[in-house]
This record gives structure tokens, sequence and C-alpha cells, in this order.
């Protein structure tokens, strides 16, 4: 069952303005996408006749797991967000709130850096901390590889080429 933070027109009875500052947040997602996670959340809501009005902001930061090098990186959170609720719904769930704004802020492809660049196909070294030498390595190999494959379009070229001619000319 998720938590919940259920801020209704009951809570405005004695006052028109709720306030919670720095709530910490359980993130209860796949284990497979968010390592650990460290998030409070604050808001401020305000009644007015017959709205009430939420600025909530949340804080803190995600453990990734980068989607390239596969090393866990602090990923930092800082969403601000508003919303609103009228008498005819009467409350809201603030936690559900913030939960949609976080995964919202949930990168597809999370990266430690912009230029992370991954792990060696060949050696499975992590090239951020070293070269190794498969590169080069890969490198003459895919070369030598379009090559050939020119080369063959080349001949294939040709032949197709001749074919027509003689079919022409006889
Ligand atoms: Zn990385
Ligand atoms: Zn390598």
């Amino acid at each position: 069952m998720l938590e919940k933070f259920i801020l209704s027109f009951d809570d405005f009875k004695n006052s028109k303005i709720v306030s919670v500052k720095d709530k910490p947040f359980c993130f209860d997602i796949d284990k497979n996408i968010i390592k650990s996670s460290d998030i409070k959340f604050s808001f401020n809501a305000v009644k007015y006749d017959d709205i009430v009005s939420v600025e909530c902001n949340i804080n803190g930061y995600f453990l990734l797991e980068c989607s390239r090098c596969l090393e866990q990186f602090k990923y930092d959170v800082n969403i601000s967000f508003e919303s609103s609720f009228d008498k005819d719904t009467y409350e809201t769930d603030i936690l559900e709130q913030v939960r949609e704004n976080l995964i919202l802020n949930i990168p597809m492809q999370p990266l430690c850096k912009p230029d992370c660049k991954g792990l060696c196909q060949v050696c499975g070294k992590n090239r951020n901390i070293s070269n190794c030498s498969c590169e080069k390595e890969q490198n003459k190999e895919f070369i030598a590889e379009k090559w050939s494959k020119i080369k063959s379009l080349a001949i294939g070229g040709k032949n197709a080429k001749s074919k027509k001619k003689t079919y022409t000319s006889s």
C-alpha cells in the first residue's frame, strides 16, 4: 500500500494556511532504476473561499545507475509544482502528486556525466577511468570490415553494369 498524505478542506477550519516543511518521502519504486533516494518535500497550501492552492517543493537526490558505465551516481532533485483543488473535489493526496512529479523527473537513460565514455565492449573496463587498447583494435577491425563491404559493393556494381551492357548490346 502506498503511503498517503491527504489534504482536505477540513484542515483549513482553524487557519487559511497549512504548511509542511521538509517531510521525508520514501520513494518506493523499482530498485533497478533507483538504488536509493533521499527526498524531502515542503508545501504551502492556502485556502481561498472555494479553492485551495498548493505550492510544493521537492528536494534531495536519487542514487541512479549510469546507463553507459553502470556506476552509481547522485542525481539532484529540485522540483517545484503548483496544484489546486476545489470544494467539490474536497481533498487531494499530496504524496501522490509528489510521486508523480518525481517519476516525471527520472531520466530515461541516466548518465553519470553527459560525456560518459561507458564500458569497453571488449574487455569491460570503465573507459572513464582508464583507456584500454581495445578501442584501437576495434577501430581497425571496423575500418577493415567497412572497406571489405565497400569493395564487395564496388565489385557487385561492376558486375551489374557489365551484365546490363551485355544485355543491351545483344
Ligand atoms: Zn557513466
Ligand atoms: Zn577494452
